[in-house]
């Protein structure tokens, strides 16, 4: 086949990867959390919008898509502090595991009571449950895996190949598990859950940078010698 062709065929293919879904990544606010948009057709859902809203809303604007709704890998502070201004602004329905419902509006829960130099929050948001396995959000579909350990609703969210891990699991590393509704034992669980999964998913966690399963599962220590 002649070289030419190949080459055009590739291209062709990796633009209707990326029209299909797009994932866009915002670090936000004092820590650095990753606010990520996940665009397909013209929609948008927004993952852990946790500061910068006025940013976000420009991004948002600037890329001229519908936005379908908010979705939270867990509610601590620095995954959350842009939802009201967002709901404000788009009118949407923020989801997140029913664990952590009251976490939105206590600064306790949140953890944003916690640190020095940190704005105690409290949203105003009503949120909904994100259930276990299959959620439609607008014209997403998003798997739901409850992996606790980090915090009590943490939950893992598939969306086509991705897999948005919030503060579970991170390049090389995973999230503490020191906060309020904490526990190691439980992060044993969801570590071991995350290992089961065959596909090779790209990761996108809660902070730092993108990675992919396979990756993680032959480079972290935490999932190969069970540090935990
Ligand atoms: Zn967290």
């Amino acid at each position: 086949m002649p070289l030419l062709f190949i080459m055009k065929e590739k291209k062709k293919t990796l633009r209707k990867v990326n029209i299909m879904m797009e994932v866009i990544c915002k670090p936000v606010g004092p820590v650095q959390a990753n606010c990520y948009m996940v665009l397909q057709d013209g929609h948008c859902l927004v993952i852990d919008p946790g500061d910068d809203a006025q940013m976000l809303d420009q991004m948002l604007k600037a890329m001229n898509v519908t936005v379908d709704g908010i979705v939270l890998t867990h509610a601590h502070f620095d995954h959350i502090g842009a939802v009201d201004k967002l709901i404000e602004i788009y009118g949407v329905d923020v989801y997140v595991n029913a664990a952590e419902f009251d976490f939105l509006s206590k600064p306790e829960a949140n953890s944003s009571g916690l640190f020095e130099g940190i704005d105690r929050m409290s949203l105003k948001a009503k949120p909904v449950e994100l259930k276990e396995g299959a959620n439609r959000i607008g014209t997403f579909d998003v798997t739901a895996y409850y992996a606790p350990g980090h915090s009590a609703g943490s939950t893992i969210l598939e969306i086509g190949d991705n897999l948005f891990t919030g503060d579970v699991l991170f390049y090389e590393s995973i999230g503490r598990t020191d906060l309020p509704s904490g526990s190691a034992e439980q992060m044993r669980d969801s570590l071991n859950f995350i290992k089961s999964l065959k596909k090779n998913y790209t990761v996108y966690p809660g902070h730092g940078p993108s990675t992919t399963l396979d990756y993680e599962k032959t480079h972290n220590p935490y999932l190969m010698y069970n540090l935990i």
